[in-house]
């Protein structure tokens, strides 16, 4: 395995149940690439706010292989989408979600009859169609004929969480897909998951115990620089295995492809990317509302969605808002990225809503946190050459990068070495 992410780690796991011998490189000195554990002013953080969604069942059934308790490191809160004010909807729990999304639009506070209708008409067709459409349509051709709130309160805010892309670039079949996925996929499926624990305890650091105890080599800090067909095999830095994972981003895995296959490098260099901040506020004694709020998002406004880490059952008096599509922000920088959330965060709640003071714990970008995912995307396929297969959030798929799409791949990866 070359990259030790979550699809690397999927993969290794998966590998290893075969009865392979697996040594895995991974250039950082810890595991999990864009879902890690960072360690901030004696705070367990993460390097940036992760949802996980019910419908994630690989990375479930993933983190059971290695017997972690996904209900104890997960808040697990039916899906909802309200904002400071109180508006917006919220699914009841339990039951199938599309018989809960009927009940959340008839209940959802704020909106006008007709919103309603036209959103539940809208729905019905998308549902009448398989949740499947023209593959060149953006979510805002789609969205177009819905009333202005229910694209801006709904939509807007639901596409950039789950494709981190905004909806006017956005893919609107991939966004179908994702509906599909947690309106159908059976009981529990739309239910956001909240990590209660650092990332690192959710997968990486049990997946490395897991590996170690059933004998796989894990090396750390251990860029690989070249990968060559060799009779057959192949030499990673001049070490011969029978089969290699490529799990690493495809900004890197294209360079170590190039040689053995110019097409395929060509196309996995080809992305766009799409940054995310997460601003980490501290205010000793607040609370929101909801574990997870939305937010008016606005040209003085970055953030999307705030996280009260104490309501999830992680630390109290932390706070993560959360851009996604950041792009404009980060070219803004991050020191005045992190004013305006400061501000944002006290014109939504009010003053009151912190009664400790507001105080920025840390600003983290990943300016490469995902690939843009645009209408008609082509994405590379898993098979490289023989012996030799890509794993990662971005190999061709029907999902957006995602944590559930990066386990799904690595499991992918093995399944079609082993045939
Ligand atoms: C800030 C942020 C927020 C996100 N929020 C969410 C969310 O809420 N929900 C969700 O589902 N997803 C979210 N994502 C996306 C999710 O984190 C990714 O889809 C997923 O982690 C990708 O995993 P991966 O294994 O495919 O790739 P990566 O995590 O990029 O792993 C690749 C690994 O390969 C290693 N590597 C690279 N080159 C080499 C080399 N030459 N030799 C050895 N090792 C190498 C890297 O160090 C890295 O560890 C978010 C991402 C970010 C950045």
């Amino acid at each position: 395995m070359v990259g030790g992410g979550w699809a690397g780690l999927a993969a290794a796991v998966r590998a290893v149940e075969t009865d392979a011998d697996v040594v895995l490189y991974e250039a950082a000195a810890q595991l999990g690439g864009r879902a890690r554990g960072v360690r901030i002013d004696g705070l367990e953080l993460d390097n940036g706010q992760h949802i996980l969604l019910g419908a994630y069942t690989r990375t479930l059934a993933l983190m059971r292989t290695l017997g972690v308790a996904s209900d104890t490191v997960l808040a697990r809160l039916p899906l909802t989408l309200r904002y400071p004010d109180g508006r917006g909807l919220g699914l009841p729990p339990g039951g199938p979600a599309w018989l809960g999304c009927a009940r959340a639009l008839a209940g959802a506070r704020g909106w006008t009859l007709t919103e309603r209708a036209r959103l539940a008409a809208a729905a019905l067709g998308w549902a009448r169609a398989r949740f499947r459409c023209d593959a060149r349509l953006t979510v805002q051709a789609l969205c177009a004929g819905l009333p202005a709130a229910v694209r801006e309160l709904l939509i807007e805010p639901l596409c950039v969480a789950a494709l981190n892309t905004p909806a006017r670039q956005a893919s609107a079949a991939v966004l179908l897909r994702v509906l599909h996925d947690a309106l159908l996929g059976g009981a529990g499926s739309s239910d956001l998951l909240l990590p209660r624990r650092p990332l690192a305890e959710l997968l990486p650091l049990p997946a490395a115990r897991w590996l170690a105890a059933r004998g796989a080599t894990l090396r750390l800090s251990a860029r690989v620089r070249r990968i060559e067909p060799q009779a057959g095999r192949w030499r990673v830095d001049g070490e011969a295995y029978d089969a290699v994972v490529l799990a690493c981003a495809p900004s890197q895995a294209a360079p170590l492809a190039a040689a053995s296959a110019p097409d395929w490098a060509a196309t996995a260099g080809a992305f766009a990317y799409e940054p995310i901040v997460t601003v980490y506020l501290r205010s000793p004694g607040a609370r929101l509302a909801e574990p997870m709020v939305a937010l008016h998002a606005g040209p003085l406004a970055p953030a999307q969605f705030a996280f009260d880490h104490g309501a999830i059952g992680a630390s109290p008096g932390i706070f993560a808002f959360v851009v996604s599509g950041a792009r404009g922000w980060v070219e803004r920088g991050l020191g005045a990225t992190a004013a305006a959330v400061c501000a944002q965060a006290l014109a939504a709640f009010g003053p009151a809503a912190w009664p400790g003071g507001l105080e920025c714990v840390r600003v983290l970008a990943d300016k490469r946190a995902t690939f843009r995912c645009t209408p008609g995307l082509v994405r590379p396929a898993a098979g490289i050459a023989a012996g030799l297969v890509a794993a990662g959030d971005y190999v061709a798929g029907p999902y957006p990068a995602t944590l559930e799409g990066a386990v799904r791949s690595g499991e992918a990866a093995v399944r079609l070495l082993a045939a």
